[in-house]
């Protein structure tokens, strides 16, 4: 089930929260756009210590809410430096899971993480521009 919408969703469509970022972020968004159903939601906890799972596109959505309601005060580059960094340790967590799923050492071509990382972006609602651009975070 999707932690954003409550939605039944594929488990092949879901990211499991797994950094301190995401919850930082969807918690600071939620307080922004004054969500008081996603707060008391992440009032019981941080979204990694409950195991959330959330839809890309419901992420995405979320995000643009809040870029929607607050376009002065927070600048697209900022956010877009925020999309990176977070797709950034998603996929790092996700290899290391995979690392730990595997006695055998999995190979990642870097074409491929490439392309899984511009994907991912591409979901946040990031431009295809601004993809290719690795900023500090
Ligand atoms: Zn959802």
């Amino acid at each position: 089930m999707c932690f954003l919408c409550e939605k039944p969703s594929a488990e092949s469509d879901l990211i499991e929260a797994c950094t301190v970022g995401i919850d930082s972020r969807v918690r600071s968004v939620a307080h922004e756009l004054g969500d008081f159903e996603l707060i008391s939601k992440l009032n019981t906890g941080d979204m990694i210590a409950l195991g959330a799972e959330y839809n890309a596109n419901c992420l995405a959505a979320l995000y643009n809410r809040a870029r929607e309601h607050d376009k002065e005060k927070s600048s697209e580059k900022n956010n877009q430096a925020m999309a990176h960094s977070i797709t950034l340790t998603e996929l790092i967590c996700q290899i290391q899971d995979s690392r730990k799923e595997q006695p055998i050492l999995p190979e990642f071509k870097l074409s491929d993480l490439k392309k899984e990382y511009c994907k991912r972006l591409a979901q946040q609602g990031v431009a295809e521009e601004a993809r290719d651009t690795l900023y500090a975070p």
